[in-house]
């Protein structure tokens, strides 16, 4: 192109795909379920890179007290200025809401990394006790703050193992005003009754679902491709940096980890060379589907295309990564 300074290189045998979209990170860390100590510590870019995450959706949990939306935020800028797309979420676990400005709808209008709401704790001994009603009109004004600044604004629902499960969720489209598509449950495979509501979710519904990365999960994605779960109707994400507690049936905490950020490329990876899912198929929860979700598509997040931001990964045969790009810039990995 006239003007412009290009590198040229032979990726010849390589495979070139989007960069990873993770849409639930807890940027800043999170957890603390277990006192202060278990507070999880904040994360830095380098490891996204390697993972190959071009796009991280930054959000808050269960601590909203000493945790901060402008703790966040910084967060989203600071790794936005080191090449890694950073967005965030307005919200944590608690209704009413938390936010950064005081108002839901002012967040979402006036900041511009704020694209949506969560993650808001559904059917989980750390909720809030939240009504449909409640519900309904959060998300409601989640989405027409996103109407009025140009963005797509979900509310992402942490769902817990409770038995009510999604009930809150039908309850609160059931008058047919808010479209399924602006409540996103995630940890959707945490236990069987879940999933099914899930695929209910999708099927009668017509929702999105979001899964949590971890291990034995592309078995489980894998079988639902093969029983005709709609393509652009699920995501993965690594709910990165959060904490991973277990609890025994009287809620009390038995032991608590980080998770880790590069468990949507395992999974990836796992579906392509152990459940033999074609990669374009294997590529859409970590990409296409998880940048749509979010409004995020139409600025070539997700998808490699003239005049999106060039964030690429290429793998050698194998399905390791050799180089990642973000914004046309190489962020790890080396010309040969
Ligand atoms: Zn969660």
């Amino acid at each position: 192109m006239p003007g412009v300074s290009v590198t040229e290189f032979d990726a010849a045998g390589k495979i070139i795909t989007p960069g990873f979209v993770d849409g639930h990170v807890h940027l800043i860390g999170g957890g603390g379920e277990g006192g202060f100590s278990t507070r999880m510590p904040a994360g830095s870019v380098l490891p996204f890179f390697r993972s190959g995450t071009t796009t991280v959706i930054g959000l808050l949990g269960t601590d909203g007290i000493t945790r901060e939306h402008s703790q966040l935020l910084g967060q989203v800028r600071g790794f936005s200025e080191q090449g890694l797309n950073a967005y965030m979420l307005t919200g944590n676990y608690r209704f009413p809401p938390k936010t950064l400005t005081g108002s839901l709808l002012e967040d979402i209008a006036f900041i511009p990394e704020i694209i949506g709401f969560g993650e808001l704790a559904i059917s989980d001994h750390r909720g809030s006790c939240i009504t449909a009603h409640e519900l309904q009109r959060l998300a409601m004004d989640t989405r027409i703050a996103g109407m009025l600044s140009g963005k797509k604004t979900p509310v992402v629902l942490h769902m817990g193992s409770a038995p009510a499960g999604l009930q809150l969720l039908r309850e609160a489209v059931s008058d047919s005003t808010l479209p399924a598509s602006f409540l996103i449950p995630t940890h959707i495979s945490r236990n069987e009754s879940l999933l099914a509501e899930g695929l209910e979710w999708v099927n009668k519904y017509n929702g999105r679902i979001d899964f949590t990365a971890k291990a034995g999960l592309s078995a489980t994605i894998s079988n639902l491709i093969q029983n005709d779960l709609p393509e652009d109707s699920y995501t993965v994400s690594s709910d990165g940096l959060g904490s991973f507690p277990t609890f025994d049936s009287s809620g009390e905490l038995l032991s608590i980890k980080q998770a880790q950020v590069d468990t949507l490329l395992l999974t990836f990876k796992e579906l392509v060379l152990k459940e033999n899912i074609s990669i374009h198929s294997a590529l859409l929860p970590f990409t296409r589907n998880a940048a749509d979700c979010f409004g995020l598509g139409d600025k070539g997040i997700g998808n490699i295309r003239i005049g999106g931001r060039a964030d690429f990964i290429i793998f050698n045969p194998d399905f390791e990564i050799e180089e990642v790009y973000t914004d046309g810039v190489r962020r790890i990995g080396r010309i040969s």
